[in-house]
């Protein structure tokens, strides 16, 4: 039985809804200075979400913060904040400012008017808001619930991981752990880390009978206790598939970036039976994107991590089966039957294949750079050392869009004291688009190097020193560092397709019109390859892995999209 329960605090009034003996339900929290709108925006909700969650609604700000707080004290979570962005005393960014505080994890939603669409577009940096909506948002069905489903059926995915979480306990410098760490945050597996040499990480060291002399040590939700685990039997152990369910599927697709991940929900949302392998972490390149700004349908940017996320979730909802930690080390062809093979000597086969594997980071050719690398020297903006640059000086090396997106991100996001960016060129023009060069204008803790390289890294279990030589004048200079992130161009691995499919002398995938006669010679079909199509019928090439793609996230989802329909056209003709 339901009963309406109004809580007086200092003659404020939040006005709830609790359940009578009904188990404790999570909450969804709606503010708006406005009783009437306020009372609309409970009615809609309660309609569609009142029997699995509890609406909370609140008339200002302030009030909303102490309903947020009473909630915390019962132990309950909020799954979604609903704030008007117009309120008197408390704007709704700033409450949900606050509102994080209590809440980080609860999904940030703001009610605006036409002409506050920029205040919301700016939130979207501030707060990192997952959705504006503009009022009214008649009918609900159409512009409230779809956003609503979306935020809570994420919100529930990151709570049911969230408790409890797993801990991991390693060395700042050692390479696994980092490796671990990247691991974790990019499956977004919540877990809490702990330095080996801390009093707490002796402490649950020694809870789990481990002398911290091999490091990472994993302790899962389940405490379970792990010791330097392989990364597939800790995605096993946290919960994520690392073998395909079935031997034969329809289409098979080898990579888990935009473009595998694109290929992914089109495929599976069009009745093929699909299978996505993915050697490392779900989202490619892009996934260590800081903030992409260029993607359509969101004009502030989100960040790559959030966007192949959500990516994820949208292949999983049209059931892609997700495979983890496979890597995919060749590929036989028998007539129409395609068989992967992966580096355990186990495979699975299909009727169709789409190659999506994308490109991997170029290796910064500095003496002593090897040894360093996660230890140090970061290739991408790796997740989980971010947080360990707040007030220190770092080095950026690269001077495409991707190395100045993770300058503006650890000059603003992490913290750094400042953010050296060391480039061989003499000018950003070349290489970097132009909105990126204005921003890393504006931040005065980013600094530009031109005409300058790095030549050796030093240390003894991490980097410590840098040395750089200036191209003009050729003289060098030994500086101290800590922490130095290289984005200096990528190439494909491929070398697994070799006398398979034809490629280009850098390893690209050839596809379509880009096939020369040489290559077709065994093309054993009347009609020419399509688009997408490789020197193999039915093995398709899609994103960054084509030879001659344009290198960017929606050209990637693009052609895994245009890759599944040339597949069903192949497949009408088996
Ligand atoms: C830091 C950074 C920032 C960027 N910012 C932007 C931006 O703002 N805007 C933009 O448009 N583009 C941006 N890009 C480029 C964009 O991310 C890429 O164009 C896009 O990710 C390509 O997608 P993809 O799926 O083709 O390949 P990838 O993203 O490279 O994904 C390929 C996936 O395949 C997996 N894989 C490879 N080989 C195998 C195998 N043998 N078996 C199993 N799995 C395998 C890899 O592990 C990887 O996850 C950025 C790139 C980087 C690195």
């Amino acid at each position: 039985m339901l009963r309406w329960l109004r809580w007086a605090h200092e003659g404020r009034s939040i006005v709830t809804e609790v359940g009578g003996e009904a188990p404790a339900r999570h909450v969804i929290l709606t503010v708006d200075d406005d009783p009437g709108v306020s009372r609309a925006v409970a009615r809609d909700l309660r309609r569609r979400y009142g029997e699995r969650w509890r609406i909370v609604r609140a008339e200002s700000g302030a009030d909303a913060l102490d309903a947020c707080r009473q909630i915390k004290l019962r132990g309950e979570q909020v799954a979604v904040l609903v704030a008007d962005y117009r309120m008197p005393e408390m704007t709704g960014t700033q409450f949900l400012e606050k509102a994080m505080d209590v809440f980080p994890y609860a999904k940030r939603v703001l009610l605006t008017a036409y002409a506050d669409t920029n205040a919301a577009i700016t939130a979207i940096n501030v707060i990192d808001l997952d959705h504006y909506l503009l009022k009214p948002w008649d009918p609900p069905e159409e512009n409230l619930y779809p956003v609503l489903d979306d935020l809570l059926a994420a919100w529930c995915k990151q709570e049911r991981k969230a408790t409890p979480e797993a801990k991991l306990i390693g060395h700042r410098w050692s390479a696994p752990s980092t490796r671990m760490r990247e691991f974790l945050a990019r499956n977004r597996v919540p877990y809490r880390w702990y330095a080996s040499d801390s009093p707490e990480g002796q402490r649950i060291l020694s809870a789990a009978g481990q002398d911290g002399r091999v490091l990472p040590v994993v302790i899962t939700q389940e405490a379970e206790v792990l010791v330097d685990p392989a990364p597939g039997e800790l995605a096993a152990k946290v919960g994520l598939a690392t073998v395909p369910v079935h031997e034969f599927y329809d289409l098979i697709v080898i990579g888990g970036g935009p473009a595998g991940l694109g290929a992914a929900v089109y495929g599976a949302s069009e009745g093929l039976r699909t299978v996505i392998v993915e050697k490392n972490v779900f989202g490619g390149q892009a996934g260590q994107s800081s903030r992409i700004e260029n993607y359509l349908g969101f004009p502030s940017g989100l960040s790559g991590g959030d966007l192949t996320y959500r990516a994820r979730l949208q292949a999983e909802k049209f059931q892609a089966e997700m495979v983890h930690t496979r890597h995919v080390t060749g590929l036989d062809v028998a007539g129409a039957t395609h068989t992967v093979r992966f580096d355990d000597g186990t495979s699975v086969s299909a009727h169709a294949v789409i190659l999506a594997t994308g490109v991997i980071y170029r290796q910064l050719p500095a003496v002593g750079c090897e040894a360093l690398t996660d230890r140090g020297v970061y290739y991408g903006a790796a997740l989980s050392q971010v947080g360990d640059c707040a007030g220190r000086d770092v080095y950026v090396v690269g001077g495409a869009n991707s190395a100045g997106q993770a300058a503006v991100n650890l000059a603003q996001k992490a913290g750094a004291r400042s953010v050296t960016m060391l480039v061989r060129a003499p000018d950003l023009m070349a290489s970097m688009s132009y909105y990126l060069i204005e921003q890393i204008g504006a931040i005065p803790q980013i600094k530009v190097r031109n005409c300058t390289e790095v030549i050796e890294t030093t240390g003894d279990a991490h980097l410590e020193r840098i040395t750089l030589r200036d191209l003009k004048t050729g003289q060098t200079e030994t500086l101290d560092c800590g922490h130095l992130f290289v984005f200096i161009g990528a190439e494909p691995r491929t070398d697994w397709l070799e006398g398979v499919v034809a490629r280009d002398s850098r390893g690209f995938v050839l596809a379509g019109p880009d096939l020369s006669a040489d290559d077709l010679a065994g093309w054993p079909l009347e009609r020419p390859p399509y688009h997408l199509e490789t020197s193999v019928p039915g093995v398709f090439a899609a994103g960054d892995v084509r030879a001659e793609s344009a290198k960017r996230v929606a050209s990637a989802v693009g052609e895994g999209a245009m890759a599944v329909m040339l597949v069903h056209r192949y497949l009408e003709q088996l």
